[in-house]
């Protein structure tokens, strides 16, 4: 028996630890434990921050005392928190800070809203989209230059999916991008071109290059406050007690903070610090250094800044996941070279020495990680740090890991290496990438059973990136 189930065992019943009276009991209702052997009881106490007790109304009712609160569920029932591995909460509270943003199911919904937003802005300023995704569109592909020119004559449009976006022509010309443009930052980054020669307005990894500039209000600190206390009280509602920021900033850190000091976190907060891994090694290590000294990097049950977070490749639903095998020519990805495998953002000596520095110091390492190339590249890393110290206590961790193989699950298990999913990829986009890849290249696409078969510990998050109650 693990001792995790330990200790899910002895708090079905009374603990005798605790000859204290409870503060709080709860009676009369269905109180789900969700331990190994699913037991059920009718009646909690709790002491503290401690659940002292869970089981039938005769034993558990013994804790109570003459300052207990007693409460009367008639029938209801309590479930244990649950946990979001993967959420940008900070974001989502302010995706519609400006204006209300509709659900768009197809290029022309995506298109009509352009168009109204076009309305109603200043002649120049940006109309920017984000997070609607083309493989989620019935139409499954970017909507082109000139569709967005049409909705939009007068104002730059950028229509973002993940890492990739498209442009129309005033925002290619505002953004300097034309037939002669070259990346020269020595950063990721990709232009797509036509026949031509010309932009088609698709760039991928590059928002950087582009030179948006948004009319739109914007907010002050205690608008950012507010919004984040009104997503975390819908979260609650759906039972969520626990998430993990998974790339988060300065400023997000401080809103938390300043709601755990004013007793408002209603909400743990498991914080991955953004690591930017195109910056020079010197400066992540400096960047990792002031996440590892940062005083809510101490064990902190409400909010803790746990490790740091970077990104490793693109996105699955863009097209740029970093893949083993090349991804071949697509329509819906616009992908015209049938050797174009995806996009990796950090070389394997640089990502040793990252993932080094991280456990070394204490921190969580994980890297955006979809495709099964970034995956491997990501598990070689663990692995020649593993040859330096045992990497296993430190949880590494590979966040998303779409793709892999059963050989790298045997890494992972051997590694100890933890993976943070988001399950409703499965029937969101697993259908499109069936045919895209074909039937042996998705068998390994999120393997829940062979995972669990070998003991790989796994998170279920929601990447939760937009709005206020769609969750
Ligand atoms: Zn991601
Ligand atoms: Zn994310």
């Amino acid at each position: 028996m693990s001792f995790r189930n330990l200790i899910l065992t002895a708090l079905f019943g009374v603990s005798a630890v605790f000859t204290q009276p409870a503060d709080l009991i709860l009676h009369h209702g269905k109180i789900v434990t969700v331990d190994p052997q699913f037991h059920i009881g009718d009646t909690i106490a709790v002491r503290g921050d401690r659940v002292i007790g869970v089981g039938s109304h005769s034993d558990i009712g013994k804790l109570a005392g003459p300052n207990t609160r007693q409460i009367d569920l008639k029938g209801k029932t309590v479930l244990p928190g649950l946990m979001d591995s993967h959420s940008h909460a900070v974001d989502a509270s302010m995706y519609e800070f400006d204006h209300p943003v509709p659900d768009m199911e197809t290029v022309a919904d995506v298109l009509k809203y352009i168009h109204a937003r076009a309305a109603v802005a200043r002649e120049g300023d940006w109309v920017v989209l984000t997070q609607a995704f083309i493989t989620r569109l019935r139409d499954q592909r970017f909507p082109t230059r000139a569709e967005l020119d049409a909705a939009a004559p007068r104002n730059p449009v950028y229509f973002g999916t993940g890492p990739d976006a498209s442009l129309n022509s005033l925002a290619l010309k505002v953004s300097g991008i034309d037939k002669d443009f070259k990346i020269t930052d020595g950063k990721p980054g990709r232009i797509e071109h036509d026949a031509n020669g010309e932009p088609t307005g698709i760039i991928r990894s590059g928002s950087r290059l582009v030179k948006i500039h948004s009319g739109e209000k914007k907010p002050t600190e205690a608008d950012r406050l507010q919004r984040l206390k009104m997503l975390l009280a819908d979260y609650n509602t759906v039972g969520l007690t626990s998430i993990s920021e998974r790339d988060l900033g300065d400023d997000g850190i401080e809103l938390y903070r300043r709601l755990h000091d004013a007793g408002e976190l209603n909400c743990r907060v498991y914080v991955m610090y953004s690591v930017d891994a195109q910056m020079p090694l010197d400066q992540i290590q400096a960047r990792m250094l002031k996440a590892a000294q940062s005083p809510l990097h101490r064990y902190n049950n409400m909010l803790w800044v746990r490790g740091t977070k970077s990104y490793m490749d693109g996105g699955m639903l863009t097209g740029s996941a970093y893949m083993l095998q090349p991804w071949g020519i697509s329509k819906v990805y616009s992908i015209t070279d049938p050797k174009y495998r995806g996009m990796r953002y950090i070389e394997a000596g640089k990502l040793y020495q990252m993932q080094k520095f991280a456990l070394q110091h204490d921190l969580q390492f994980t890297a955006h990680s979809v495709g099964d190339g970034a995956v491997q590249g990501m598990i070689d890393g663990y692995s020649e740090v593993n040859n330096d110290f045992p990497v296993r206590a430190a949880r590494p961790c590979i966040t998303h890991a779409n793709f892999m193989s059963a050989a790298m699950i045997q890494k992972m298990k051997e590694l100890g290496i933890v993976l943070d999913l988001q399950p409703d990829w499965l029937w969101l986009d697993g259908a499109t990438l069936r045919k895209q890849f074909g039937e042996e290249r998705t068998a390994y696409f999120q393997p829940y059973k062979s995972l669990f078969d070998n003991g790989v510990m796994v998170g279920g998050g929601s990447d939760h990136m937009q709005k206020i109650g769609s969750l």
